[in-house]
């Protein structure tokens, strides 16, 4: 694959807490232009990996490269600038702000260099913020959840969250954006919903790369799908090839 195709590759990644080796010489490339999936058994490293990979956590051994350019140990903001982005397993807390505040926090791309002074001062905002504001506004009109812009974040249901976090992360404007379980605990309607988001959002150029534990949603939505088990990569290929191999079936019963 030529550099050009490849968003993002890792390295031989390395990553352990105290005795335990949660990342084990991990490698892989994700081509432009894909939805990636990345499945392994509970513990397999895949949050670690999204943290490692995003600057949330700094590797002790391997390499990170974002469109051509290494970005090992750099910082999440740092990250996100060279075009990764990534979204939580479990959103953060939203205390006090607005859906569309609630927007605007995070490593971003576009954001104002002040944007606290959104939750300080309202006569302090400046237009930068104030533009920033209505970007977050459409972002969610895209996502068809306008309405939900000036409500409490802490309003939200679960799967509304969800949406909100895809369409945060989405204002940051990036070239790769890594979900970690996109539909865990999202009922089987809104689950298509967020299909459907990152299919049209995939299709207007965004790469993706998905961690999921619904084996029936990635296998539909991801295509290759990269499998982790104890911290490295067992194998990648197709959703049929990856379902039939084996060494995966192994994996999953031998915990
Ligand atoms: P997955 O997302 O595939 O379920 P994780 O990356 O969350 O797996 O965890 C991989 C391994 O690393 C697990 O054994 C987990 O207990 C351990 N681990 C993850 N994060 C930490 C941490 N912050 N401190 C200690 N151990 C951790
Ligand atoms: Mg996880």
């Amino acid at each position: 694959r030529s550099k050009e195709d490849v968003v993002l590759r890792v390295d031989e990644l390395r990553k352990t807490f105290g005795g335990l080796v949660a990342t084990d010489d991990a490698s892989f490339e994700v081509e432009r232009g894909t939805i990636t999936g990345l499945i392994g058994p509970n513990g397999a490293g895949k949050s670690t990996l999204f943290n490692l990979v995003s600057g949330f956590y700094e590797p002790e051994a391997g390499r990170v490269e974002v469109n051509g350019t290494d970005v090992t140990g750099a910082a999440p903001h740092e990250v996100a600038e060279h075009g990764l982005v990534r979204t939580f397993q479990t959103p953060r807390k939203l205390e006090g702000m607005t859906v569309r505040e609630a927007m605007l926090v995070g490593p971003q791309r576009q954001a104002g260099e002040s944007f606290f002074a959104l939750f300080t001062a309202t006569d302090a905002v400046t237009s930068e913020e104030r533009t920033n504001l209505e970007d977050a506004h459409r972002m969610l009109e895209e996502f068809g959840i306008g309405d939900l812009a000036r409500q409490p974040a802490t309003d939200l249901s679960g799967g509304q969250m969800k949406l909100v976090e895809l369409a945060r992360a989405m204002l940051a404007d990036p070239e790769i954006l890594l979900l970690d379980e996109p539909v865990a605990g999202v009922n089987p309607t809104l689950a298509n919903t967020l299909a459907e988001h990152i299919e049209r959002l995939n299709e207007a150029g965004t790469t993706f790369l998905v961690i999921e534990h619904d084996m029936e949603f990635i296998m539909n939505l991801a295509d290759p799908i990269i499998v982790l088990d104890q911290g490295h990569v067992l194998t990648e290929g197709t959703p049929e090839s990856v379902r039939s191999d084996e060494r995966v079936i192994d994996a999953y019963l031998g915990g």
